[in-house]
């Protein structure tokens, strides 16, 4: 219908053509539906009401301090979503030939300079749709380049620290490896030693989310890589959480062969909900063989899509990956620039830091040393003391009008409330936060059961979280 519409308006070139020539979409009549859909009636005003109460009863970063730690959407620029409406970018489409879609081609390639330069990698793949999918795809290169080696039978086993993220395991076994787990020091940090005994002739490689999911920028990162490349291996690093370190240092200078990016989460773009993401994947000129294809390359003077990569680990995704994801990731590092991205990584580990002091009376602090981009605290003596749990104390937040913090995670720490402020807070607000939680440490003492019942002001006070998940209500029963 759309097409009938912009071809038949006067100066399209189309509006000449008599009506019955007109190019429609419909199609033969025989595939055509007979009888109406039965779509619900209502009227705009009803709509619009909908979609107005529905927000009114969710809690989102325009409402208040969002400081769920570990998966927090960043700083999302408007600017960036109205680039990525762009028609020239939004209407594009995936099958046009590369002669016609040379602007999105060189967003591709900028997009990939810039974060290698970032990252200290030397080429970029954007098809992974998400975080834990780069992983899988860079761990599928690094088995790609035992294998080339005629390794691939005998470096079965990847090592993994108990303090990474949970995707990580899961990415290494989905690739048929083995996982040793490498347990944690007393400071937070990967036991170097443990570590050391793990490695061997059979290891593939290491992957290493850092800072941690305690928040913890990994001590000995530089011997740790080293272990691993003595033993033959590769070093993944999970850079989810690039914000921290962004435009710092870089994982290609720590000794990392590989790396992901959440670029939805660090580099701008909002995806709540569970999408869109995209989780570029970087690496060193020795697994450029392996990437996905296919790759941007420069072919005379244009710029191709090219899939004369004969190594290759295949496509991993349908196309280029979310193509505006990239775009906006591109918007966010020109709108920060040289300065703007360090800044905003310093913002951000100065913020945890400030909120994490300003707590660390009240609650304990899970590992007591300078944090990066998030930290964890335990409410396991709370619990002892007064039957107060990190999820009471998380749901009584919401009365102070603050989205909890993440719980329960990691799963090394007992009672965990995990925080990440984002650099974007004003330390008004962070202090009005640590009063609130103050507050609630406060009343947990005196009247325990005030938290229990808590939250007190929400449309919805406690979900069935499982069940929520388990038996979904997906359809809106307007009857209601
Ligand atoms: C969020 C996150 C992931 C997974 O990313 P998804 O896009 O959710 O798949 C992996 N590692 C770390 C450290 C993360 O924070």
């Amino acid at each position: 219908m759309k097409l009938i519409f912009e071809r038949s308006r006067p100066g399209h070139g189309c509006d000449m053509l008599p009506a019955n020539d007109v190019p429609t979409l419909q199609p033969a009549a025989e595939y055509t539906r007979q009888t109406a859909p039965n779509l619900p009636e209502i009227t705009e005003g009803e709509i619009s009401r909908h979609y107005s109460e529905l927000e009114r009863n969710s809690r989102g970063v325009n409402n208040g301090f969002y400081p769920l730690g570990s998966c927090t959407m960043k700083y999302n620029p408007k600017i960036n979503d109205e680039m990525a409406a762009l028609p020239g970018f939004a209407e594009l489409h995936p099958l046009q030939p590369p002669h016609t879609v040379q602007g999105a081609l060189q967003v591709m390639q900028m997009a990939e300079e810039l974060l290698d330069e970032i990252t200290g990698m030397d080429c970029m793949t954007f098809q992974p749709a998400a975080g834990a999918h780069g992983e899988y795809t860079g761990i599928a290169m690094i088995k790609a380049y035992h294998k080339k080696r005629g390794e691939g039978k005998t470096r079965t086993k990847m090592l993994v620290p108990d303090a990474a993220h949970g995707t990580n395991p899961a990415s290494a076994a989905m690739n048929g490896y083995t996982v040793v787990t490498i347990p944690s020091a007393p400071d937070g940090g990967v036991d170097v030693e443990a570590l050391r005994a793990a490695a061997g002739a059979d290891t593939a490689g290491l992957m290493l989310t850092n800072p941690n999911t305690l928040g913890l920028f990994e001590k000995n990162i530089c011997e740790i890589t080293q272990i691993v490349h003595d033993a033959g291996g590769l070093n993944y690093y999970d850079g989810a959480n690039l914000n921290a370190i962004m435009g710092i240092v870089r994982p290609g200078d720590m000794g990392f062969d590989v790396i992901h990016l959440n670029l939805h989460k660090t580099f701008s773009t909002p995806h709540g909900g569970g999408g869109p993401g995209s989780g570029a994947v970087g690496c060193k000129t020795i697994l450029a063989p392996f990437l996905p294809r296919p790759v941007v390359a420069q072919e005379g003077g244009t710029l191709v899509l090219s899939n004369d990569i004969p190594d290759s680990i295949g496509k991993v995704r349908s196309f280029y990956g979310n193509f505006l994801i990239t775009l906006r990731a591109l918007c966010y590092v020109l709108t920060l620039g040289q300065q703007g991205i360090p800044a905003a990584a310093t913002g951000a580990v100065l913020n945890a830091n400030y909120l994490m002091r300003k707590l660390a009376t009240p609650a304990e602090i899970a590992y007591n040393r300078t944090c990066m981009h998030e930290f964890v605290l335990s409410m396991k003596t709370l619990k002892k003391e007064t039957g107060v749990s990190a999820l009471d104390l998380a749901k009584g937040l919401l009365d102070y009008g603050i989205h909890p913090p993440t719980m329960y995670f990691p799963l090394i720490v007992e009672e965990a409330l995990m925080f990440e402020p984002t650099e974007t807070e004003s330390i008004e607000t962070l202090a009005e936060a640590a009063e609130a939680f103050r507050a609630l440490v406060a009343l947990a003492h005196q009247n325990p059961e005030a938290l229990h019942s808590a939250p007190h002001s929400t449309p919805v006070r406690r979900p069935d979280e499982v069940g929520a998940a388990r038996n979904p209500v997906l359809k809106y029963d307007f009857a209601r």
